[in-house]
């Protein structure tokens, strides 16, 4: 198949910055073959679309995502991340997922993403209690059936939850404090057993549109041994590999209480695993050392602004990171912690939340900036930066065609800034992954998203009874994980990520 874009205004994301006010866009099956301002020959294309007054660039990238939680949207108000877990976390009687589930939640948090111009998405699945072959196949076949590009990770702990925060050991009383050292429902051979199963059956699929990651959680939640096995895995495949770290301040002080002062950078560094391949999300409560052994180690810092603000974990050190020449790319985190799945909303985020943390304005992050963390930070992420986030030939023909005739771009003043500051994906008209249109004039080619809906609906109706269950099981741990967290907030860590009060002023 071959297809024409003619006369569009083009963003090329390219590294010289080229905007082509009006070029034409030849894609040869799943790759741009020539963008070309002069024009190209009708004839030799077989599909042709005419995209005078509209904008073809790169497709969106939401480089963090977890997608089992797709069908829980605004169903929490706002909690810091080690309370909203225990409501999130699904009472275990209560949370088996059937297969079809799976799909479906999948699907319809990747049908969001598509219609706003996501092209390609990172998932750090979890499974409770723990993924079989039958459900990791189901979350991958949703991502095949809706023409998504995405790589997913099996985000799964295997220490028990006591071991992964601190003070709760002496805070709770036996009965919970027995069950919360429990081990989690697969080993790390179990585990690993699950990724051979991802990678023997998925990672390539067509033509490389589907491949693995891989994803330890965060270095506190796994052994040594296993996150070891998790990094030569990801060495072994050259994959991305997924690691929640310092996203709130109570990750800080458990490295003061449990890693003999260490922060958790400097932890997974002294195990010899910071490499370029990791994905560190959030990066918040980091301090200057954190930071240039992660500028050392050429990682990428996964930033989630919304889930930040959602969760009240604080504000990343944007331009202290961009300083060191570390890679950033955007995420929406999970939709119960950022409920719009809307890359948009996280751009413009990322573009305004930092104005609020240093006084010169020189420092703040320009739309252009925005922009290349969006799509060139998120292809580097991924470990595609060659083949994905540019409108050039020899890319995967990822694009995205917006109609300019909207609210958002009239009058068109400068591109790069309505992109970041008016757009949240309701000028999108049509979706491409990989030369195939998958999202055209707000409906899937390819999913029949009524019954979709539907399903999710009733889906929907039986978490309502599941999420009971889950809320009596947080109710009862809910007085000494505050406990726990106040005590973290009144401890000093020397540094203050959160806006406006003084560290350790939570009481
Ligand atoms: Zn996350």
């Amino acid at each position: 198949m071959t297809t024409l874009i003619r006369n569009a205004r083009v963003l090329t994301m390219d590294g010289a910055g080229t905007v082509h006010e009006r070029a034409d866009v030849l894609i040869d099956g799943a790759i741009i073959s020539a963008v070309d301002p002069a024009g190209i020959e009708t004839g030799a294309a077989e599909l042709v679309i005419e995209g005078a007054g509209h904008l073809v660039m790169p497709g969106l990238i939401n480089a963090h995502f977890h997608s089992p939680v797709n069908h829980l949207k605004g169903s929490l108000p706002s909690l810091p991340l080690e309370i909203f877990m225990l409501y999130e976390t699904p009472n275990l009687d209560a949370a088996a997922a059937s297969p079809r589930d799976a799909y479906v939640r999948t699907m319809l948090g990747a049908l969001e993403m598509l219609r706003t111009g996501v092209t390609a998405v990172q998932d750090d699945a979890f499974f409770v209690p723990a993924p079989s072959p039958e459900t990791i196949d189901a979350v991958l076949q949703a991502y095949a059936d809706c023409g998504i590009r995405a790589r997913v990770a099996l985000d799964q702990p295997n220490v028990p939850e006591l071991e992964k925060l601190p003070y709760l050991v002496d805070l709770l009383p036996a009965p919970l404090s027995e069950a919360l050292a429990a081990p989690p429902a697969l080993d790390a051979a179990g585990l690993l057993a699950c990724y051979d199963h991802l990678i023997a059956t998925w990672h390539g699929y067509d033509g490389g549109r589907l491949r693995a990651s891989v994803s330890c959680s965060a270095p506190q939640r796994v052994t040594p041994d296993y996150f070891r096995a998790l990094d030569d895995l990801s060495r072994r495949h050259d994959l991305p590999f997924y690691v929640h770290v310092l996203e709130t301040r109570l990750q800080r002080v458990f490295g003061l209480e449990r890693l003999g002062g260490r922060s958790l950078v400097r932890y997974i560094h002294d195990l010899g695993l910071l490499s370029e391949r990791l994905n560190i999300i959030h990066g918040i409560w980091i301090d200057d050392a954190d930071m240039d052994l992660i500028a050392a180690s050429g990682a990428t810092i996964a930033h989630n602004p919304i889930s930040n603000l959602r969760l009240g974990s604080g504000v990343m050190p944007f331009r202290r990171l961009r300083d060191r020449g570390i890679p950033i790319c955007l995420g929406t985190d999970e939709a119960i912690a950022d409920d719009a799945i809307n890359m948009w909303l996280v751009a413009k985020m990322a573009g305004l939340i930092h104005n609020l943390s240093d006084p010169d304005y020189e420092r703040w992050p320009s739309a252009d900036e925005v922009l290349a963390c969006l799509i060139g930070g998120g292809a580097r992420a991924m470990r595609q930066q060659a083949a994905i986030g540019q409108v050039a030939p020899g890319f995967q023909a990822d694009l995205i065609l917006l109609d300019l005739d909207t609210s958002a771009f009239t009058p068109l003043n400068d591109l790069a800034r309505q992109l970041v500051y008016c757009e949240l994906g309701g000028s999108v008209r049509m979706t491409m992954v990989a030369g195939r249109i998958v999202y055209q004039d707000g409906r899937s080619t390819l999913v029949d998203e009524v019954a979709l809906r539907a399903e999710a609906r009733e889906l929907g109706s039986r978490f309502a009874q599941a999420k009971a269950a889950t809320d009596r099981s947080a109710a009862e741990l809910l007085p000494y994980y505050r406990q726990m967290y106040l005590k973290a907030a009144r401890t000093p860590v020397g540094m203050n990520r959160w806006v406006g009060g003084d560290e350790g002023k939570a009481t």
